[in-house]
């Protein structure tokens, strides 16, 4: 087994989508998916929860833009994608309940942002998912709140690795298909939405990856590897050739965006 995770940027349009799912498809192994949300979206949605909670009606346009981008990627990717523009526009309806709802009350808590941020990946997924299954590949959305436990302490929440190990070990006896999993999303144990903090994708997949006693746990990203700095600020950075994780540790502890701290734990 593998756990493969790819970021927003490797999701940002239908092209980019195109070369994630071929990337998928190249590997032989039996493969656990997990992605983020597309790139730029889980911005937008915190940006329209708090335009919501300061009541300012502008929220409905970050909900619109994402609402296009959804069905200009259905468009390109999936010739008779009528079933999934409509499961996609259910997701969108939902959402703008729920900032319907913040803005009536003039309050986003943790508990509420956590919640509206669900969206990226679960609109992401889905597609994506039936992306696979138009190829003819037999692949699942799975909702990651299914196996995923934490507390809740919502924005950041601690995982109960023994509930969850259970959990996702239950769910994945026999599984055939490929699972497309909801990066960064969770649940407590009273089944409210949690997230694991920003960028927590990479953490959902190692989660995943040891759980399922996984071979490997990929991390794809943009660049072609983890660099000695940060490419947009120094010229002659370079692909670190190998690396220990106690040193990767380290660059993920002092700020380098490339992989989340928890992840390497
Ligand atoms: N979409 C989430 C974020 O932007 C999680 C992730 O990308 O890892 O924080
Ligand atoms: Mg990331």
């Amino acid at each position: 087994m593998k756990v493969m995770k790819f970021g927003s940027r490797s999701l940002q349009d239908s092209s980019r989508i195109r070369a994630t799912v071929s990337i998928i498809l190249a590997e032989k192994a039996r493969k656990t998916v997990v992605l983020s949300a597309m790139r730029g979206v889980t911005e937008k949605l915190i940006a329209a929860a708090r335009e919501a909670e300061r009541g300012q009606a502008t929220y409905h346009e970050h909900v619109k833009e994402i609402a296009l981008r959804q069905a200009q990627s259905v468009e390109e990717l999936l010739p008779q994608g009528e079933g999934t523009l409509s499961r996609l526009n259910g997701l969108l309806q939902e959402l703008e309940e729920i900032l319907t709802g913040i803005e009536l009350v003039r309050e986003c808590s943790p508990r509420s942002l956590d919640l509206v941020m669900s969206f990226g990946e679960r609109l992401n997924c889905t597609l994506v998912a039936d992306y696979l299954a138009s190829l003819g590949q037999s692949a699942l959305f799975l909702d990651a709140r299914e196996i995923l436990r934490t507390d809740d302490s919502h924005g950041a929440a601690e995982v109960d690795f023994a509930e969850s190990y259970r959990l996702i070990r239950e769910r994945f006896a026999g599984m055939g298909a490929i699972p497309v999993v909801t990066g960064l999303i969770a649940a407590s144990k009273e089944g409210a939405t949690t997230t694991l903090g920003r960028n927590g994708s990479d953490y959902t997949a190692s989660i995943l990856g040891a759980a399922l006693g996984a071979e490997a746990i990929e991390i794809w990203t943009d660049v072609d590897g983890v660099m000695s700095a940060d490419p947009r600020f120094v010229a002659s950075a370079f692909v670190i050739p190998e690396m220990g994780y106690q040193e990767a540790m380290e660059l993920s502890y002092f700020g380098a965006k490339v992989l989340h701290p928890n992840t390497m734990i």
